[in-house]
């Protein structure tokens, strides 16, 4: 069950992605980001107070918003990892820092995998 409710983030994340641009999200300022987050919020809160004053049964509308607030943390969340954490931009396994890659003994920023693929694909 948790398996499904990560593919449902994971879809509205592609959707998100789709509809702004890949970066959409990951480019603006933190203070957009939270303008985002806390609409999404607000549209959950505005389906329970429905929920609350209208006594109706809203559950599959309430769903869609919280997989969309979830997506736009998610988002966030991606952000700050890549910022945070330097990771090979080709495969996404993570690197050990800014430390020589043991292909190229530079600091080149991907694995020595893909160091090593691009390097062969740049001499051809
Ligand atoms: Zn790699
Ligand atoms: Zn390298």
């Amino acid at each position: 069950m948790i398996k499904r409710v990560f593919e449902l983030i994971r879809a509205e994340r592609d959707k998100q992605d789709k509809k702004w641009g890949a970066n959409a999200i990951r480019t603006v300022g933190p203070d957009s980001r939270m303008c985002i987050l806390a609409e999404e919020v607000g549209e959950a809160a505005e389906v329970v107070n429905r929920m609350r004053d209208e006594g109706v049964d809203l559950t599959s509308e309430l769903r869609k918003e919280l997989i969309q607030v979830a997506a736009v943390a998610v988002a966030w969340l991606e952000k700050i990892e890549f910022d945070c954490i330097p990771y090979c931009p080709i495969c996404g396994v993570i690197l050990d820092g800014p430390i020589p890659c043991s292909h190229c003994w530079a600091i080149c920023g991907y694995c020595p995998t893909c160091c090593s693929i691009l390097s062969k694909e740049k001499k051809q």
